[in-house]
């Protein structure tokens, strides 16, 4: 497969599951025009339907559980359930890897701004930090057990709490590209967490025996069973799928609910300063994508922009160069403090990662490095 950038965005057809049409337009523009095509408010009267028939009548219960980080999307999330809908949600967050004041900060706003109940599922942080380490080692992600504790726990908790209705937010697929039955789908089930919830192909029973973990301490990692959700009638719906997703707008609104962006300037890794606040090492989860796929966070900030018709693809290719792919050292710091891992070996799991044939190399094969000791694209042209 020959290497290209989509004529549209920036994004490369490195990126897994992204497809390029004849004229060399990758499928996460044509989903963007898509989303110009679709009927939103027929969509909207979907979700009211939905809505009144998951409506608890007698207050014996909530209405419906809502996953939140405490970032724009979980804002907006329960702005919509709850100040729109007049909505009883219950929200549940799955405490982040290694939290930064500023995400505790918007987590207890979302509970203030809208008045709404919250549980903070708070990981057992032994068992994190080994699959964390593991993850990284293995499939080149530290955010490993995130990306599975956001889905499973609010699962789980919404069998045992006899809440049947989950509204998560965006459609990954539909914002950033995908497999078209996965855009077209609302739903939210394993299958969907299994191939498209970023995990890697790796199972939470791999884990077991991972530095003396064992099948116990992985309860609130494993998806309920089919059986058991169709029974209690546990349904999950992306927001995304019913509501035009566009997160600047989004920010804009959620600052009047006391939404906080970064104030110290944008985040390590891209331009933006609204996303991925709660982490002290995203920018690692970022980089790591960067050396695998030769794209970074800022591609996808710039790639939405463009989209979204913000920013011309001249001004994305600027933005792309001078932020993307750069060496995270706060996050890699704040990694080598977090895992116990030396900053040597973090150095050495991520070169491990790397894609050498998206990269300079010299003679010998050793990944070249400018003098700020960032690697160097091979393809510069977009
Ligand atoms: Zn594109």
């Amino acid at each position: 497969m020959a290497f290209q950038y989509c004529r549209k965005c920036v994004m490369p057809n490195t990126k897994p599951d992204l497809f390029f049409d004849e004229h060399g337009v990758c499928d996460a523009c044509q989903s963007a025009e898509l989303k110009n095509t679709i009927d939103w408010d027929l969509r909207r009267r979907e979700f009211d339907e939905l809505i009144e028939q998951f409506r608890n009548r007698d207050a014996s219960n909530y209405d419906c559980i809502v996953p939140v980080s405490g970032g724009k999307d979980s804002h907006y999330q329960v702005y919509i359930i709850k100040e729109i809908y007049k909505m009883n949600p219950l929200l549940i967050s799955f405490e982040s890897s290694s939290r930064t004041p500023l995400g505790r900060k918007n987590l207890d706003n979302i509970k203030k701004a809208f008045g709404v109940d919250l549980i903070v599922f708070e990981k057992n942080p032994v068992v994190y930090r080994k699959m964390s380490v593991e993850g990284f080692r293995k499939v080149g992600d530290e955010f490993w057990p995130n990306h599975l504790g956001i889905f499973t726990v609010p699962v789980r908790l919404a069998l045992q709490a006899k809440i049947p209705l989950i509204i998560w937010g965006e459609n990954s697929q539909l914002e950033y590209g995908g497999p078209k039955v996965a855009r077209m789908k609302n739903v939210l089930n394993r299958r969907w967490l299994e191939e498209f919830g970023g995990l890697l192909g790796e199972r939470v029973e791999d884990m077991i025996g991972v530095d003396g973990i064992e099948k116990k301490d992985l309860v609130s990692y494993f998806y309920p069973s089919e059986e058991e959700l169709t029974a209690a009638g546990i349904t999950g719906v992306f927001l995304g799928y019913y509501f035009k997703w566009d997160a600047r707008p989004q920010v804009d609104l959620m600052k009047e609910y006391g939404f906080s962006v970064k104030e110290d300037g944008p985040v390590e890794g891209t331009y933006t300063d609204y996303e991925n606040l709660d982490e002290y090492f995203q920018s690692v989860h970022d980089y790591l994508k960067f050396v695998k796929f030769g794209f970074g966070r800022a591609t996808d900030h710039a790639c939405l922009d463009v989209r979204n018709g913000r920013m011309s693809r001249e001004e994305a290719v600027a933005i792309v160069k001078k932020y993307d792919g750069k060496l995270p050292r706060k996050g890699i710091a704040e990694f080598v403090k977090f895992s116990g891992l030396s900053e040597q070996e973090v150095n050495q799991v991520i070169d491990s990662f790397t894609n050498k044939a998206l990269f300079l190399t010299d003679e010998q094969g050793r990944l070249l490095r400018d003098g700020d000791g960032n690697l160097i694209k091979c393809y510069q042209e977009y």
